[in-house]
């Protein structure tokens, strides 16, 4: 072999070899892509994805749950790979305190950690067949929207005036009142200062499965399905 021949096929054998490396490179990152690791991890659901059947079908749930919000949890992680001191906080801090996230991550954080904490709550305020006891959550909510009846039509009305995607809230504001607010994409409540009691998702992928473009179905299905234990239980924390 003469010397320029050898210097070809040192030159071949060192690009192989860098092409080699470059594509292992390439599959971890897709590895680390479908499961980042972070210090947010996905709160578990706490009950079987048919659970909520028939006004949230199975498939719907599981789709919502795995998919949705763990790519919310996930992209959270990227969002903060960077920022040790984000990555000390929690979800709720984070939305709280988005003026405190450096600008550079601050949508993904406010988009991501927003999507975290709304989906959370959102499993836990509902359960079926979990009615409402006499008390101080269904006293505030009659000073709220009067009787059951109005209530649930101005609370329907307004989940339907929500243009795009949000959410829909009863919270608790800085005078411990019970507001009803809704929110654009993944914003909370926490972010303008209320506490959020009860929320319900209506962006389309929450109900397209089951009730396609019937945003009204959805929400009046849902209004029968809260966990009002639950709420009462955040409503007596929140205006204790
Ligand atoms: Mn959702």
């Amino acid at each position: 072999m003469n010397s320029l021949t050898r210097r070809q096929a040192l030159k071949s054998t060192l690009l192989l070899g860098g092409s080699f490396f470059i594509s292992t490179r390439v599959t971890r990152a897709l590895a680390q892509a479908a499961a980042p690791s972070g210090p947010f991890k996905l709160t578990p659901l706490g009950y079987a994805f048919d659970a909520l059947e028939p006004y949230i079908d199975a498939r719907t749930m599981e789709i919502h749950y795995t998919k949705h919000h763990a790519a919310y949890v996930n992209n959270l992680n990227k969002a903060v790979a960077d920022y040790p001191e984000l990555q000390k906080m929690s979800v709720e801090e984070l939305v709280t305190n988005l003026d405190k996230v450096p600008e550079k991550v601050r949508t993904a954080v406010r988009n991501n950690a927003g999507g975290d904490y709304n989906h959370t709550l959102f499993w836990k305020c509902l359960k079926k067949d979990a009615g409402m006891e006499e008390g101080p959550l269904r006293e505030a909510l009659g000073q709220l929207f009067g009787d059951e009846e109005s209530g649930k039509q101005e609370f329907l009305s307004k989940a339907l005036g929500v243009f795009g995607s949000g959410w829909i809230w009863i919270s608790v504001d800085k005078n411990k009142d019970l507001v009803l607010e809704t929110t654009p994409n993944q914003d909370t409540p926490l972010s303008k200062g209320n506490k959020p009691l009860v929320g319900i998702d209506l962006w389309e992928h929450a109900y397209y499965l089951k009730y396609q473009n019937r945003r009204n179905e959805y929400v009046g299905a849902l209004i029968n399905c809260i966990n009002w234990p639950y709420v009462e239980e955040r409503y007596r924390k929140f205006t204790a």
